[in-house]
């Protein structure tokens, strides 16, 4: 079976674009760390399933060696499953990407969501990146163009939209992101022939 992972920092609105995504409601309030096994919903009508994996990167009251775990865990799921992952959407969000990634690159740290952008696509998994909360940002085209640079994608952004897909989960505008993935699943489709 084809799989969607889902996966980003914490507080970036995954579950909100999980239950977009999916229609089913997700207790959002849930401790961090607690649910960290994957959940697998089958996406609105297509016929793979999405798993949303577990949060990474700050958190609140969650010690650095338990999001280490956490992050780890993450990693091992999708290395093991990537076979059949046939995309892995890495939400970030849009208002606050950039200034988090500049503030975590230097000679010897790599962002965590840089670092994941490569991981996915090394083991073979295409990436979209889901910009999420692009209601909140004004200079939108400049701040794509931005988010493009640091993964190391030549902007403009307009050029990448099979992976950069700027959405707002809470406002329920996440078709750039279905754009995306449907993109990838008839290539995959393609290729099977
Ligand atoms: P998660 O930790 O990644 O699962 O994030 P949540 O789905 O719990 O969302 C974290 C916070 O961001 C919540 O307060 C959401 O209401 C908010 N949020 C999620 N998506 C959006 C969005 O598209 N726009 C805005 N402005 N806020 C959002």
């Amino acid at each position: 079976d084809a799989e969607v992972v889902l996966v980003g920092r914490s507080n970036v609105g995954k579950s909100t674009l999980m239950r977009e995504i999916t229609g089913h409601t997700f207790d959002t309030g849930q401790r961090p760390g607690v649910t960290r096994s994957p959940n697998h919903f089958d996406w609105a009508s297509a016929d793979f399933v999405i798993s949303d994996l577990p949060g990474f990167g700050y958190m609140k009251g969650v010690p650095e060696d338990v999001r280490e775990e956490i992050k780890t865990d993450v990693v091992q799921y999708v290395e093991r499953n990537a076979e059949h992952i046939l995309v892995g959407i890495l939400v970030v969000d849009g208002k606050s990407v950039i200034d988090i990634i500049d503030r975590h690159s230097g000679p010897d740290e790599i962002p965590h969501d840089v670092e994941m952008f490569h991981f996915l696509r090394e083991v073979g998994v295409e990436p979209v990146v889901a910009v999420n909360k692009m209601d909140k940002v004004d200079d939108k085209d400049d701040r794509l163009n931005e988010l493009c640079d640091r993964l190391g994608l030549h902007p403009p952004w307009q050029q990448w939209q099979e992976t950069i897909a700027p959405i707002s989960a809470k406002r329920g505008s996440v078709e750039p992101l279905n754009e995306a993935v449907r993109h990838h699943l008839h290539e995959a489709q393609r290729d099977d022939l």
